[in-house]
């Protein structure tokens, strides 16, 4: 498994910062983050449907991973150690899937606490989909890369339905406000990997930050914003706080801003 940790793994170009990115969307090696279902590089395989920009310890992927088990999940994470643990995880998970006995023993172990103890079922990764199926975990993967440089690289136009920005870094000082994940060149980017009709999901616990966010977003002719109603009508935006910033947010009762734009099919009407 140790080709999985090289951050220079997959890449067949190499830029000033020393990430190793895909020459083009066909290039991303599927076959190697999805084994089982991608087991060779082939332009009839599914491809990644959702994107968790800037994954952390990857709590939200296995979220992901459990409400969407048929739907390919990439996290892109920036510090390569941050993706080796969320990558040894997922094949941790992977291997429990596949070894009965293991699995039997966790489900149980998981069953007892949940008996002794219901607040803290929720803490180990579940092994049944919430359509019952088995979890195999295997629709789900992070890379290390710089999200903000080479999204084009990785998906083609139109290829994505989910976008997440999840307690993205605020960059406080004005001089750094550039680098914060949503600006309006970056917007042009997202609307073009999501297909009409995608959703970006912004949360944060900062408000200056989500202020800046909906700002430029709803002042996009590309994007627009969902109301409560549709948020509410959403089984993903309740598993935003799952993530371990948001879990973290949580335990301190700390207020957390969510926002959801949907991609226009009609960015150019008035
Ligand atoms: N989304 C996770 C969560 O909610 O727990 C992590 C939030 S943490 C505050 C922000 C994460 O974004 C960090 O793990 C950081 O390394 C990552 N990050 C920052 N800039 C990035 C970039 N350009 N590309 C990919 N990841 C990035």
């Amino acid at each position: 498994q140790k080709k999985f940790f090289r951050t220079r793994a997959h890449s067949n170009v190499l830029n000033a910062n020393d990430f190793w990115f895909p020459a083009s969307p066909t290039a991303v090696p599927l076959h190697e983050y999805f084994p089982s279902l991608c087991p060779s590089p082939s332009p009839a395989a599914p491809h990644v449907e959702m994107v968790d920009v800037g994954c952390g310890y990857g709590s939200l992927l296995l979220e992901l991973a459990r409400l969407f088990p048929t739907q390919l999940i990439l996290g892109i994470e920036i510090r390569p150690k941050v993706v080796e643990y969320v990558q040894r995880k997922v094949l941790a998970l992977r291997h429990e899937a596949r070894e009965p006995r293991a699995a039997a023993a966790a489900a149980a172990a998981a069953a007892a606490v949940a008996m002794a103890n219901p607040e803290t079922a929720g803490a180990r990764h579940a092994s049944r989909a919430r359509d019952g199926s088995w979890l195999t975990y295997d629709n789900v993967w992070a890379v290390h890369n710089n999200a903000m440089r080479f999204l084009p690289n990785f998906f083609q136009r139109g290829q994505l339905t989910k976008l997440f920005f999840c307690f993205a870094d605020p960059h406080f000082k004005r001089k750094n406000h550039r680098k914060r994940v949503i600006t309006p060149a970056l917007l042009a980017e997202y609307a073009f990997v999501l297909k009409p009709a995608g959703l970006v999901y912004c949360i944060t616990d900062v408000a200056e930050l989500m202020t800046w966010m909906v700002g430029h977003l709803s002042s996009s002719p590309l994007f627009e914003r969902l109301d409560n109603a549709a948020l509410q009508a959403d089984p993903t935006v309740p598993i935003l706080i799952q993530t371990d910033e948001g879990l973290k947010v949580m335990r301190n009762n700390g207020n957390m801003y969510i926002a959801v734009y949907r991609k226009r099919l009609d960015p150019l009407a008035p």
